[in-house]
């Protein structure tokens, strides 16, 4: 039987506990191996991952142990990003994959969730397309795993369930989470996205803004800290309004220096910061912290006014600058990173050429770059767009080749500076490799019993995006 249903209460949360037990006896016994295994997978921005964080601790409630092969798994999930047509493409042909894998061992349980699951089109398309994919949640659905999960297991049937935008999901606090890496770590501090940027699938996929209490926040920070994380992000959609919605409202730079009060070794940065609200406190804020990062994400999309303006981006390319400009003085050596599109809906060659010129002024560190991609339900998919893909592609590689100039012309100006380095890794090649606190790879030779610690190294070397330095 298929169960399609659009209510979250039809799972209420008292029933938590008894279906996590229900599940870990009957997987017990279904698993192929000695304990049951999952495959979890995450695509799209570090908000899915903190996501996938979560939906990992709830399977590790439900006796689940991990495994990076999908073919020895008995539960499979897909985390799924709606925010471009080629990710989307991208999952349709690895759901399609997954046929041959429930073919050779039909007792595995097959699920997408995500930001695409939340989207009505796209779940009736795997519900109809895909018969073989047992669970079917969308992102106001995570915190109902265990039930989702008993009803399908006891009951045998498909579960499909997406939340609306009417009624956003409360903020369940306390669900556990198995944390991908131990250096790095995501905190998200508010859910769901209020702007309604033209060309953008978010506000529909994860709903209104929800912050959490900075108590929870502070509490989810200390553990992360006593569990010797060293670089931790904190996470939402535009962090700038942070806060507003609190039945005690505070500001995010008010959060922030809540956090970079705390004692001991430790990185803070943010995202994404939005250039309509990132207010001048926020700045000082970073300025005079102890923590936080000489670095801001601060996405402009386009250096055009009538193309920001179609956006519904809220800000002017000479606010943008003057954000930038204030940046630049209050903290001299901040590393710049932004987030652009290359040919939204009828975008002139005139008006790409304004977005060449912002970035040759401000200079970034390094951009995240995308070609527009129209996304069902948005203002600008209706928009004419004439131009065609091969001049999309065209303007993106002469923004490349600009973009490559300016960070290897960054990176050389580094050459015989001095920087903290948080190491992460030994590389193939036997040099250890690490960020500096604006996010710039370095690797030098060391011992790696230095990895997860912070060293001071010397600038010897400059690529486009990778720096070489040695030992202090
Ligand atoms: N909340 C963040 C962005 C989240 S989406 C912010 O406002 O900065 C991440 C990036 O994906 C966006 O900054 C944008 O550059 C890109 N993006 C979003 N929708 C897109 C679309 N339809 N086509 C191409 N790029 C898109
Ligand atoms: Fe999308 Fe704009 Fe919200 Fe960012 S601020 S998630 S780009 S709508």
């Amino acid at each position: 039987m298929v169960k399609n249903t659009n209510e979250p209460s039809l799972y209420p949360a008292q029933d938590r506990e008894g279906c996590i037990k229900a599940v870990r006896e009957i997987m017990r016994v279904r698993a192929r191996g000695s304990r049951p295994l999952a495959f979890v997978r995450t695509y799209g921005c570090q908000q899915n991952v903190a996501d996938g964080e979560k939906i990992k601790g709830q399977l590790a409630e439900m006796g689940f142990s991990f495994t990076q092969n999908a073919e020895e798994a008995d539960f499979i999930l897909y985390n799924t990003c709606a925010v471009r047509e080629h990710a989307e493409d991208r999952i349709w042909g690895n759901v399609g994959a997954l046929k041959n894998i429930k073919r050779r061992w039909p007792g595995v349980t097959i699920a997408v969730c995500g930001c695409m699951m939340e989207q009505e089109h796209a779940a009736e398309r795997m519900k109809k397309s895909f018969p073989y994919v047992d669970l079917i949640f969308g992102t106001h659905a995570i915190h109902l795993l265990p039930q989702m999960m008993s009803d399908l297991l006891l009951n045998s049937r498909r579960v499909i369930l997406r939340g609306n935008e009417k009624e956003d999901s409360e903020i369940l606090e306390g669900l556990p989470l198995v944390r991908d890496g131990n250096l790095k770590a995501w905190l998200t501090v508010m859910y769901g996205c209020n702007n309604f940027c033209s060309y953008c699938v978010v506000p529909y996929v994860r709903g209104r803004e929800r912050s959490r209490t900075p108590e929870a926040i502070e509490a989810e920070f200390c553990e992360i800290l006593a569990a010797g994380y060293k670089d931790i992000t904190l996470l939402g959609q535009n962090v700038n309004s942070y806060g507003k919605n609190l039945p005690k409202p505070v500001s995010f730079a008010e959060l922030l220096l809540r956090l970079d009060r705390h004692e001991g070794d430790f990185r803070l940065r943010f995202m994404t910061s939005h250039p309509k609200d990132a207010s001048r406190e926020l700045i000082d804020t970073i300025a005079q912290s102890k923590h936080i990062c000489h670095h801001i994400h601060l996405p402009f999309q386009s250096g055009n006014d009538r193309i920001l303006k179609e956006m519904n981006r809220v800000y002017d390319r000479e606010k943008y600058l003057s954000l930038v400009a204030y940046i630049k003085e209050k903290i001299p050596d901040i590393s710049l990173t932004s987030d652009v599109i290359v040919g939204f809906p009828g975008e002139t060659e005139e008006e790409f050429e304004d977005t060449l010129s912002l970035i040759r002024e401000v200079e970034f560190t390094s951009l995240y770059t995308f070609i527009y991609s129209p996304r069902v339900g948005t203002k600008a998919a209706k928009m004419p767009d004439p131009v065609t893909h091969e001049e999309k592609s065209e303007r993106m590689a002469r923004l490349l080749a600009l973009q490559e100039e300016i960070a290897a012309k960054r990176c050389g100006a580094m050459i015989g500076r001095r920087e903290r380095v948080l190491v992460e890794e030994k590389t193939p090649k036997g040099s250890l490799s690490g960020r500096t606190g604006g996010n710039v790879i370095v690797e030098f030779m060391g011992d790696e019993t230095l990895v997860g610690s912070f060293c001071e190294i010397e600038i010897t070397e400059a690529g486009n995006y990778i720096l070489k330095g040695k030992l202090v």
